[in-house]
């Protein structure tokens, strides 16, 4: 008979940061601990997700008893709506927030009805078969994150989910420190942490600190404030809200994910407030500036969001102007900071007041650094450590910090997705051979590898770009100004002086079109525009973009 074995297996989260899921395993009981998505490297075009590998859990998914969920943010939900159906509709247990943000995502994806849940607590032991589970809480940018104790007979792991340690939370719940030490007590083998911030020294600041500063550049403000923050910083918004009350300013909200998370959040009683503090967005121009706060998200540069849009001067409510205070509540994501201080350039263009991060602390990241890490490790006690949650060099500056907290350098393993460690009588091995992990893209709604050829055309388009072209033709003249849309083409900074450029080309060839035909068709339209233009393309931006004319004769 093989000795009895507690195999824990990363599938996903471990090579970058996204894709979060654990496989834990004992004998005929299997859990499932969180499962993410992450956005694509910029190479694969077109794609929306990566997610991961669930072949593992495919096979074994009549012993699979639950995915247990840490908290609500993307890179630990958001593959859910990809893989539950072939898992057979596993429970899926979490806080309630968490919960109620997977179902948001379940009803887009019409899965709502087959779904199960369970919502948990940290007072309560769960059982799955020969696997016991308890929850505590931890500090993180979103309200009710947990980590996970789970015990089986030869073995205990705490997984800590994403986390710091904040004595002075927006939420004001502080993370279950003296239940950390008991469980230290009780006795932990393996400990799997969060390594997003290892490389930072000293402990995350404070949420109350940002709250301060945030409250100050509120109270100084004379014209409109514009906040920008993540739409799942339910917690900050929370505190935000307090303040537009405080100073008089009603609250109007724009952008999409934050309108959803809002009305999420509030529905499930996480967010309290009057009535009449906020706005609808439409209304925002009919109130004194000095009234004025608006929240939004956008802070990371994204072309389609709602401050990008105002700093373009393309959101239909709010035009930026002098006077006006934005704070860019948030931290540039690595590979971010471009667009970031592109917009931060654009705002400042039309008027605005920028504060950013770099100025003052407007923003804490979510996760601990090097005196939290080391504060876990020091309540936990485990005899072995696995950094997770982020790539290898992050996970490395992990592993170095262990012996400071008392885990021997020989017991942090640095394990890769799909590595299995297994533990046995408490002692832990990793295992020679690992489980397959492929790379799971996810597109749209479809599933599975893309074909390269797939691929290659949407590089194509990615590096040239596409044109759209509407016009009006009423007798072979234009009626109205043509709708000239570029994606992908130029940068925005050169967007209007192309479309200024290839409006003239524009009309040009449809005189060409006029002279050279007696009664010209939709294709000769088609044709003869489609070809001026892309020569424009070319000699003008060295690019061969996607051009789409489409002819209206009114
Ligand atoms: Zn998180
Ligand atoms: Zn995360």
């Amino acid at each position: 008979m093989h000795p009895k074995t507690l195999r824990c297996i990363p599938i996903g989260g471990l090579e970058e940061v996204g894709k979060n899921s654990m496989v834990v395993e004992y004998e005929q009981d299997i859990l499932a601990i969180d499962m993410g998505f992450q956005f694509p490297e910029d190479e694969l075009f077109g794609v929306d997700y990566v997610i991961p590998d669930i072949q593992y859990l495919v096979e074994r998914k009549h012993r699979l008893k639950g995915i247990l969920i840490t908290h609500g943010h993307l890179d630990h939900i958001g593959a859910i709506p990809y893989v539950l159906a072939d898992l057979g509709f596993p429970t899926i247990y979490g806080s309630a927030l968490s919960l109620g943000l997977v179902q948001k995502q379940l009803e887009e994806h019409k899965l709502l009805k087959s779904a199960k849940f369970k919502v948990v607590d940290n007072k309560q032991t769960y059982n799955f078969g020969q696997l016991q589970v308890e929850f505590f809480r931890v500090n993180h940018s979103i309200p009710d994150a947990m980590g996970v104790y789970v015990r089986s007979p030869v073995g205990n792991l705490v997984h800590t989910g994403d986390f710091k340690f904040d004595f002075t939370p927006s939420d004001g719940i502080e993370a279950d420190i003296q239940r950390l030490s008991e469980i230290g007590k009780r006795g932990v083998d393996l400990l799997f942490s969060d390594s997003t911030n290892a490389l930072k020294p000293g402990h995350t600041i404070s949420e109350r600190f940002v709250a301060g500063n945030l409250e100050e550049n509120i109270a100084k403000a004379k014209g409109r404030v514009i906040i920008a923050c993540f739409s799942s910083m339910i917690g900050r918004i929370q505190q935000l809200l307090e303040f537009a009350k405080q100073h008089g300013r009603k609250v109007f909200l724009s952008g999409g994910s934050l309108l959803s998370n809002f009305e999420i959040a509030r529905k499930l009683g996480y967010l309290k407030f009057d009535k009449q503090l906020i706005v609808d967005i439409r209304q925002v121009n009919q109130h004194a500036d000095k009234d004025v706060l608006i929240l939004t998200t956008g802070g990371q540069g994204e072309p389609m969001a709602a401050l990008s849009r105002m700093a373009t001067g393309a959101h239909a409510q709010v035009k930026i102007h002098d006077g006006d205070t934005v704070v860019v509540s948030s931290s540039p994501i690595p590979g971010n900071e471009k667009q970031v201080a592109f917009l931060v350039d654009a705002l400042s263009r039309f008027g605005a007041y920028v504060v950013s991060n770099q100025m003052m602390d407007v923003h804490a990241s979510g996760h601990g650094q090097q005196e939290d890490l080391k504060l876990m490790m020091s309540l936990v006690r485990p005899e072995h450590l696995v950094p997770i949650h982020g790539n290898f060099y992050m996970r490395r500056a992990h592993g170095q910090l262990a012996p400071e907290a008392g885990v021997s350098k020989d017991n942090v393993h640095l394990m890769d997705n799909g590595n299995v460690l297994e533990v046995r009588d408490h002692k832990v091995s990793s295992k020679k051979e690992d489980i397959k992990v492929r790379y799971v893209v996810v597109d749209g709604t479809g599933k599975g590898d893309l074909g390269s050829q797939i691929l290659k055309e949407r590089e194509a388009m990615a590096q040239n770009g596409l044109i759209s072209l509407v016009l009006k033709l009423r007798k072979g003249q234009l009626a109205g100004n043509p709708v000239i849309t570029t994606r992908g083409f130029v940068g925005l900074k050169e967007q209007q002086k192309a479309v200024k450029e290839i409006d003239k080309k524009l009309r040009e060839s449809l005189q060409k079109i006029n002279k050279r035909n007696k009664s010209p068709s939709v294709e000769d339209y088609e044709h003869g525009i489609r070809s001026d233009v892309a020569g424009l393309a070319l000699q003008r931006f060295n690019k061969r973009p996607v051009i789409l004319p489409v002819i209206l004769f009114v």
